[in-house]
């Protein structure tokens, strides 16, 4: 491994961090009872959590960890608007003719939105802008599949995206890698770590209890009533939201074998002069790409370094590890970034579904969940735990694309990603034979 890409002061911790007393937060008392008690300190709980007590339904909110532990204050702050939505779909699907695709991306716009105005209305100072993206083609046919996809953003998302031909993919980005693009104007980033805290601190002001460092460890229920085991007591409640995402285990064993934790990695740069800086992204957008090992990057909100994140592996390995395959990455798309050197490096654990696709519902034992990813969850889990809440208080209608569908899994599938190498080779080698056609 090459060291000199490394800074030495170089932290294995996300630099989003930087600007949140971690583990800092004093532990409050486990409550005996509660109308709700949702499992996770994520986006999807405290959402959850805030929508609940907007109705004056009192939540107690149980992390196993410090609060914030999860993805939740790791990922890279891009705010999508569903341009992910349908990957794994084929034919009509993915071209958006299907009705249940096209309620899809609706839900997907309405994320959006209830993400700008959750910011909006609860004042949380996260660096939120609705700065744009720009998806770089890594291969001629990825381009030339964009057409259908901006059409269907337009039409169904009002997402304002466009064509970006290779010859002017310099005016968003500065690098000749990409074969094309597309840019899509109705999406934004925010700094993860000072939203995960803006929504904690909304939850407590709507009546929330937020209790860290509890690990769920039991469910039981007798008639309507539930019984939560925790590392620190015992809690009862009307109705338990499951929301760990990436993080399901042993609790909820159906669902752990609904979802796969794949890995996530992000590097820091040290700060660039700002000249330099500003030269490569010049409107400031998100950017994320086309290949299966795909990566998305950005500027930090200070507009100084470069946060480059992607599946360097599928799997959690030491942060130097991935530091230097995804500085590897960056050099690829920036060479002009060759000695700039890394500051922090960081994983978190993302879920996807067998699916492709985001999933809420009631599970047979009676359980109320939001989870599956995909990898772009700030805004669309988010929304789901409001929409939680909302079908809690609502007395369990459905109410969206994403609920109470088939949650599928694999026979023999128990939680445990053995297969992810192999697809991660597998990929890689894909990825070589794209970019070797075009
Ligand atoms: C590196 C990375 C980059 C990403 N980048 C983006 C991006 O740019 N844009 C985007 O839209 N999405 C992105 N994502 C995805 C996004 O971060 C997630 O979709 C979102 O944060 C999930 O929120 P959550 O609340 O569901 O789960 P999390 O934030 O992961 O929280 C789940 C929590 O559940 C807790 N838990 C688990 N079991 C128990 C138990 N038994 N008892 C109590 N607590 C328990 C865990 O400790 C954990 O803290 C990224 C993810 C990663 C990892």
């Amino acid at each position: 491994m090459d060291r000199s890409i490394f800074h030495p002061e170089f932290k294995p911790r996300p630099y989003w961090w930087e600007a949140i007393p971690m583990g800092e937060n004093p532990v409050a008392e486990l409550p005996a009872k509660a109308d709700v008690v949702i499992v996770g300190g994520g986006h999807t709980a405290l959402n959850c959590a805030i929508e609940l007590g907007r109705d004056g339904v009192r939540p107690v909110v149980l992390e196993a960890e410090d609060f914030g532990f999860g993805a939740s204050t790791r990922n890279g702050g891009a705010v999508s608007v569903g341009v992910n939505l349908g990957k794994g779909m084929s034919g009509a699907k993915a071209g958006g003719a299907d009705p249940t695709v096209q309620a899809m991306i609706g839900d997907a716009a309405e994320s959006f939105t209830h993400i700008e105005s959750v910011i909006a209305r609860e004042g949380i100072d996260c660096h939120y802008e609705r700065s744009g993206r720009f998806v770089g083609a890594f291969a001629r046919k990825h381009y030339d599949s964009f057409a259908k996809r901006v059409a269907m953003l337009n039409e169904l998302a009002d997402a304002d995206a466009k064509l970006v031909p290779r010859e002017r993919v310099r005016e968003e980005i500065a690098t000749d890698y990409y074969h094309g693009g597309m840019t899509i104007e109705r999406s934004g980033k925010l700094h993860p770590a000072l939203y995960h805290r803006g929504l904690m601190a909304a939850a407590e002001r709507h009546g929330a209890t937020l209790v860290g460092k509890t690990r769920a460890g039991r469910l039981s229920r007798n008639g309507s009533a539930w019984t939560v085991e925790t590392s620190r007591g015992t809690i009862a409640a009307n109705e338990v939201v499951i929301a760990t995402n990436g993080y399901t285990g042993g609790l909820t064993p159906d669902l752990k074998r609904r979802v796969i934790p794949l890995a996530s990695h992000i590097i820091a740069t040290e700060p660039l002069d700002p000249g330099r800086a500003k030269s490569l992204i010049p409107k400031g957008r998100t950017i994320s790409d086309t290949p299966r090992v795909l990566t998305y990057y950005r500027m930090s909100p200070d507009g100084t370094r470069v946060l480059f994140g992607g599946r360097a592996r599928f799997t959690p390995v030491e942060p130097e590890v991935s530091a230097a395959a995804l500085h590897g990455m960056m050099v690829a798309r920036w060479p002009q970034l060759k000695g700039v050197r890394v500051t922090h490096g960081w994983m978190g654990n993302t879920a996807f579904s067998f699916d492709f696709l985001p999933h809420m519902g009631v599970t047979q034992k009676g359980l109320h969940y939001a989870m599956g990813c995909n990898g772009s969850g700030v805004a669309m889990l988010s929304y789901l735990g409001a929409q939680v809440a909302r079908k809690i208080l609502g007395g369990g209608n459905s109410i969206n694309a994403f609920d109470g569908r088939d949650f599928p899994t694999m026979p023999l599938y128990t939680g445990y990603p053995w297969f992810l190498p192999i697809i991660g080779g597998w990929y890689r080698f894909r990825d070589w034979l794209d970019r070797r056609v075009a």
